[in-house]
């Protein structure tokens, strides 16, 4: 997930692509960094990325993802 804007996103949570390009930090097993694996929650949620921000909760998109996640 690329980070087009700068909204604050703490650095530890901040990884750069072989093409130079910020991207949210993934663990191992591909989850974002800042998900708090407890809550479920987004633990930056005032700094999430644009991305995060535009994906609405229970749209079309939302739907399939979590169709395929489970
Ligand atoms: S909303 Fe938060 S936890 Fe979810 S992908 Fe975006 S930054 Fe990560």
């Amino acid at each position: 997930m690329l980070l087009i804007t700068d909204t604050g996103v703490p650095d530890q949570f901040i990884d750069v692509d072989q093409w130079g390009g910020l991207t949210m930090l993934r663990l191992d097993d591909g989850w974002c960094a800042a998900l708090d694996r407890d809550t479920m929650l987004c633990s930056i949620y005032d700094k999430r990325p644009l991305i995060c921000r535009d994906f609405a909760m229970g749209s079309d998109e939302c739907i399939a993802e979590r169709e395929v996640t489970g």
